[in-house]
């Protein structure tokens, strides 16, 4: 694997990663099971909250459910059947047998299955980024992009058999919005049916019914149909992404299952005061939060749009006399929920202070000419660009419109009005 980062080493996210302080992985914890950092946990917060914003907006409500269950849940689901050699082996306790969960499905089925619903509630669109574990060997786990520990964007949407087409669509939405916000590509929509094997619930007509629905979704969209790459219960979309170095990933999937609605014996109450099935619409925007983040320090080499990079804005006094200016600049800019800091002379000279800060989307410098004016910082930015001495108020005025509209565009020639 690491031949492939040959010609890329410098937007290996691994070696990123160890470098700007991002993640790690320590062997008393275990290959597989990273941790975050405080820039990475800041780069990874700001996603999350981006995610469960979107969804919000989208209707979606949120629920957190355990990352353990009882290992009849998952025979339950078929798992169990189709699915434990990806699995953990069961803990046992007591007379139970309990395991770490490989998907959130079955908790969220049990959780609609709590409270009876009628049609008026449907769809019910329910989320959740929540952790789950896949027991992958020791010898493919790297970095973030193969993980033990994942923690997987995830939602169910139940819904009537006349929704669901809609309802996928709308998912695909969401999913084309993020990648245009977060400054990804998708490298080809996929549609993933089942292959040979017993790896596949046995159910012609399930498959044949929910393959016909994807197609409807797909229409008008450039796709591909590969055989072996369905979920055991259904097929489903899958969006793929291409490394720096080639290699395809799933990133993005959108599901349509007859299956877990059967298996959790789930309903609704119809206009028609009798009990129906709801279909699940399985999906998730961004995936697992650690192949995102893996997949975007990749491609932007570290320098993330300023609405997601882990420090926005630092200011540099060049001498002791402007720390105290440089301070309320920083202040200011906090106030702001900006996330700037200081750098002063204590941290080297201002080129070494410059060059430390090279993936900063901000740098204000306070100089004895700032300072005296009260209200000036010379500005530089990450892309080279140098607009010079301008009000700490514009400044930040930008800076802050900028990571409102999760603009890529640092210093646009107009500039933003304040707030
Ligand atoms: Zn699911």
């Amino acid at each position: 694997m690491n031949a492939d980062h040959a010609d890329h080493p410098q937007h290996d996210h691994r070696r990123l990663g160890r470098e700007l302080d991002l993640f790690d992985t320590d062997p008393l914890m275990g290959a597989g099971l990273p941790y975050w950092l405080p820039d990475g946990a800041v780069v990874r917060h700001t996603l999350e909250e981006y995610v469960r914003e979107a969804e919000r907006g989208a209707g979606y409500r949120h629920v957190y459910s355990p990352v353990l269950g009882k290992r009849e849940l998952y025979e339950i689901s078929g798992h169990w059947d189709h699915y434990s050699e990806d699995m953990f082996p069961p803990m046992k306790l007591g007379g139970e047998e309990v395991v770490l969960r490989p998907s959130l499905c079955p908790h969220h089925a049990l959780i609609y299955r709590s409270r009876s619903h009628s049609y008026r509630e449907l769809p019910l669109r329910m989320a959740e980024l929540g952790g789950m574990y896949r027991s992958e060997l020791s010898g493919v786990l790297g970095g973030l992009t193969r993980v033990r520990s994942i923690q997987l964007n995830d939602a169910h949407i139940f819904c009537t058999l006349d929704q669901a087409v809609e309802e996928a669509r709308a998912a695909l939405a969401l999913i084309r919005r993020a990648y245009a916000d977060l400054g990804i590509r998708a490298a080809r929509y996929r549609l993933s049916l089942p292959g040979e094997g017993n790896k596949y619930v046995a159910d012609p007509e399930l498959w044949r019914r929910a393959t016909a629905l994807l197609e409807q979704v797909l229409d008008g969209v450039e796709y591909e149909a590969v055989e072996g790459e369905a979920a055991f219960y259904g097929p489903k979309i899958d969006v793929q992404i291409v490394d720096r170095a080639g290699r395809e990933s799933t990133l993005s999937t959108v599901q349509i299952d007859f299956h877990q609605p059967e298996r959790f014996d789930l309903h609704y109450i119809g206009p028609d005061g009798a009990k129906h099935r709801p279909v699940m619409v399985h999906r998730s925007i961004i995936g697992s939060v650690e192949r995102a983040v893996a997949h975007l320090i990749e491609e932007h080499g570290g320098a993330f749009p300023a609405w997601l990079a882990p420090v926005q804005l630092v200011v540099l006094p060049v001498a002791e006399e402007q720390y105290g200016q440089a301070e309320k600049v920083v202040r200011r800019a906090l106030d702001l929920g900006l996330r700037a800091e200081l750098a002063g002379p204590e941290h080297g000279t201002l080129g070494a202070r410059v060059r430390h800060a090279r993936l900063v989307p901000y740098v204000a410098v306070i100089g004895e000419r700032e300072a005296a004016d009260g209200d000036l910082a010379a500005v530089r930015l990450r892309d080279g660009r140098r607009p010079g001495a301008v009000s700490v108020a514009e400044l930040l005025a930008r800076v802050e419109g900028v990571v409102r509209t999760r603009g890529g565009e640092l210093w646009a020639a107009a500039p933003h009005q304040a707030a």
